[in-house]
Order: C-alpha cells, then sequence, then structure tokens
C-alpha cells in the first residue's frame, strides 16, 4: 500500500474508534473533514441514527431471559490493534460448544448486534462500512474473551437494519479483519500526517451531512481552498 508507516511500536499508536472505522469506509474525505479538520454537521440521517443508538446503547438495560444474557453499551477493547468501542448490543447464550467466560460460569456463544438505521443496499448483505464495524467488535470481543482466532464460530456478528426491522449476518470473517488491519494502517496515516484525503463527488454525496462543508462538485482544489480560507475570514 502506499502509505508511510510513522510509529515505531504499538506504544507509539494512538487508538482508533471502531465507529470511526466505519465513517472512513463510508467516506474517507467525511471522516478526515470531522476527524482532522473537526467539521461537523448534522442531517436527518444522523439525527434518526443517533436517537436509534440513544435507545440501544443503555449500559443500565442489561437483561436475563433463562440461557441468554443480553449486555447493552458493552466497552469493547483491543491492545493488539488499538481499537476502542462501545457495542450496541452483546448476546451471551449458554451452549457447550461457546467459550468459557469465568464471571458468568459458563461456556456461551457470544453475539454482537450493530444497529442501523438504515437498510441493507444488497439483500441478505450488510454494508461495506457496517460489515467493517462489525468485524472490528469482533477481533476485540476475541481478545476479550480469550476465544481462539482460529474458531470464529463463537462470535457471530449482526446488523440489525431499522428500516427492514431484521438481523443480517455478518459474514467473511477473515477477509474483513485484513480489511480492517489495512483500513486502520490508512486512518492513522492520516491521522499522523494531518492530512484530509481527497474526495470526489459520487452517489453516497447525497447522503452526507458534510456535502456543504466537502462542496465534492469542485474539481479546482485551489479555488476550494480560496473558499475556505474567505469562510474562515467570516
Ligand atoms: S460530500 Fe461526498 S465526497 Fe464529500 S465528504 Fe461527503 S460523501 Fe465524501
Amino acid at each position: 500500500m502506499g502509505y508511510k508507516k510513522n510509529y515505531e511500536s504499538r506504544e507509539d499508536m494512538p487508538d482508533v474508534q471502531i465507529n470511526l472505522l466505519q465513517h472512513f469506509a463510508f467516506c474517507p474525505r467525511q471522516w478526515g473533514l470531522m476527524e482532522i479538520e473537526g467539521s461537523w454537521s448534522e442531517n436527518a440521517h444522523v439525527v434518526s441514527g443517533n436517537i436509534l443508538h440513544k435507545k440501544v446503547d443503555n449500559p443500565f438495560n442489561n437483561e436475563s431471559r433463562g440461557d441468554l444474557k443480553i449486555s447493552r453499551g458493552l466497552s469493547l477493547h483491543s491492545e493488539k490493534y488499538g481499537l476502542v468501542g462501545i457495542a450496541d448490543c452483546v448476546e451471551f447464550e449458554k451452549s457447550d460448544i461457546g467459550i468459557f467466560i469465568p464471571r458468568l460460569k459458563g461456556k456461551y456463544i457470544i453475539r454482537v448486534i450493530e444497529y442501523k438505521n438504515g437498510r441493507p443496499h444488497e439483500a441478505g448483505k450488510i454494508n461495506f462500512p457496517d460489515a467493517l464495524q462489525v468485524a472490528a467488535q469482533i477481533m476485540c470481543l476475541e481478545e476479550m474473551f480469550g476465544a481462539d482466532t482460529d474458531c470464529p464460530l463463537f462470535i457471530e456478528g449482526y446488523v440489525f437494519y431499522n428500516k427492514i426491522k431484521r438481523r443480517v449476518a455478518h459474514k467473511d470473517l477473515a477477509e474483513l479483519k485484513l480489511k480492517v488491519v489495512e483500513t486502520l494502517a490508512l486512518m492513522r496515516h492520516y491521522m499522523s500526517t494531518q492530512t484530509i484525503p481527497e474526495g470526489e463527488k459520487n452517489i453516497r454525496c447525497k447522503a452526507c451531512s458534510l456535502v456543504d462543508i466537502c462542496l465534492p462538485k469542485i474539481k479546482d482544489k485551489d479555488l476550494f481552498m480560496r473558499i475556505k480560507k474567505r469562510e474562515n475570514r467570516n
């Protein structure tokens, strides 16, 4: 890949928030404008997504239904990959083929469920940015619960799409884990060089809350910079 490695050891690497991987996969420029330039603008998509997450990310909303334990707003962390985040919902279902969890005194299959306001673009398939986010959540859970990474069956991932009111199963974990590692390296490169990735007008711009800040139609970058400078003066 064409990015520089700026970190000599894991200690030098900043942790990356898992939900920002999803933003970066949606559009690297959107991520850069928010995280590096500090731009923020809410549109209807952002507001309805926030409302949905407020409903599900409630740390006091843990439940136990027989062999099923449900944890909402669980903190996630991977020391190995430098990831931090919060899972909307993690289910622990008692099973002989699961992972032993000392605190629950038994073996459990773990399911992580991410809630999204939209719908899958392809029936039965998680949209790529969401799939990347769930893969990163699974990587954290594997490290936190000591699961054998060659047996990913013990940790399952799903996205619940609110528009279709259904869970869609996460697939191709091995491939997506590699993508997570590549994406993290790319994000850290942009963070260390404080560079905002370039963006071109595309289908996603319609749903983007930063369209008026990004001005993706402007191809002439000098003109773009002049407009930004003028805005900053006002
Ligand atoms: S307007 Fe388009 S190119 Fe610009 S940040 Fe949003 S999605 Fe990316």
